[in-house]
């Protein structure tokens, strides 16, 4: 009997989320009988769930549609600000904090800086101490809120419980869950350049498939495959800073050497001259000779990487990091570069750069606890 029950509950959820779903895929919202005709269900059923949903807070009346007599029907939408979720990409020095309505829409965000530490659960401390001032400041209510995603620069174990090896942080097998159990919400942690994969799937769910190539300090990446993010046997894959573009070249962070990462970290153009990323790109636009020559090697070794990707998984490359944004004006030089190396495409269109050059990493793991809301409401 009670498995009977579980199963006529389990129902009403499964059309209630149908619902949802539905009203979530169209943001200027639907009359009651638009929903009833597309879904196949009765106006008895679509009030009543329409009721439970408006009550919760879920979903609220949205204008008027337009009508050819008569009294206008009063359209719905779903109430993107019902819930939030905490996005955090952790550094060195710094926690960048985003707050994402149910859009995947920022809603709020901070960076700030923290002390140094090699110990998880005073991090977790520290970062609980940023989340409480944050939540006050931008007066964001604690009982909306999902969880908070943390994104880790490192490599995290298959479970994603332990840290395996982060040299930005100077942590190697860390347990994580001190950090975790510091924190007043679910908590979820992910590497930092699948988390920006994540974020731009998100934008873009009608490519299917694409791998996301991070450009920042670390060169790291996610692979999108069906819609779905492939994490790979050890939740490693998309790590294409470290495919080798130039046997016994440059020393790479992780001991080898040649590695794309070596030759494309964003350190290659700021720390190693002792110029920040803006004005590498100032003096490259200005013609400086010497930064024309390093970009043009950055260039044709990230064009080696790309190749190597394409020809793997044949899809879309979706560049992504905080150096996207600068990649513009180069885009079709590297097109012409990557497609140089490709046996089968002359235009290597497939390069596109990200829309989320901004804040990717925080609304990336944001989006596993924005996520999990739509599938399990
Ligand atoms: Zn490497």
């Amino acid at each position: 009997m009670e498995q009977l029950n579980q199963t006529a509950t389990e129902r009403r959820r499964i059309t209630r989320n149908r619902i949802y779903r539905y009203l979530y895929a169209a943001p200027q919202g639907r009359a009651k009988q638009e929903i009833a005709d597309d879904l196949g269900l009765s106006l008895p059923t679509v009030q009543k769930n329409l009721n439970e949903l408006l009550a919760a807070g879920l979903v609220c009346p949205n204008g008027e549609c337009e009508s050819t007599g008569g009294r206008r029907a009063a359209r719905l939408a779903v109430n993107e600000n019902a819930r939030f979720a905490l996005g955090v990409s952790v550094s060195g020095e710094h926690f960048r904090i985003l707050a994402a309505d149910l859009r995947l829409q920022e809603v709020a965000y901070r960076k700030c800086t923290h002390p140094r530490t090699t110990d998880p659960a005073a991090l977790g401390r520290l970062l609980a101490a940023e989340l409480a001032r944050f939540l006050a400041d931008f007066g964001l209510n604690p009982q909306k809120l999902l969880g908070a995603g943390v994104a880790l620069p490192g490599i995290l174990d298959a479970g994603r419980t332990r840290l395996l090896n982060s040299p930005t942080l100077h942590l190697r097998d860390a347990d994580l869950r001190p950090l975790a159990a510091a924190l007043p919400c679910a908590v979820q942690f992910c590497n930092d350049a699948a988390a920006g994969g994540y974020a731009e799937w998100f934008a873009r769910r009608d490519l299917g498939s694409m791998a996301y190539v991070s450009l920042e300090g670390g060169v790291g990446g996610a692979v999108l495959l069906g819609g779905t993010p492939y994490a790979g046997a050890n939740g490693r894959s998309g790590e294409f800073g470290h495919i080798c573009v130039q046997p016994g070249g440059l020393p790479c962070q992780c001991g080898r050497q040649g590695c794309l990462e070596a030759y494309c970290s964003s350190a290659r153009i700021s720390t190693d001259l002792g110029v920040t990323v803006e004005q590498f790109f100032e003096g490259l636009a200005a013609g400086n000779l010497a930064y024309r020559t390093l970009w043009q090697d950055y260039l044709t070794h990230l064009a080696a990487g790309l190749a190597a990707v394409r020809m793997t998984l044949d899809c879309d490359i979706v560049l992504g990091g905080y150096l996207a944004q600068y990649l513009g004006p180069y885009l079709d030089e590297l097109r012409r570069l990557t497609a140089a190396r490709d046996p089968f495409d002359d235009t290597a269109a497939y390069v596109r750069l990200c829309r989320y050059p901004r804040h990717a990493v925080p609304l990336g793991v944001a989006l596993h606890f924005i996520d999990r809301f739509l599938q399990e409401l």
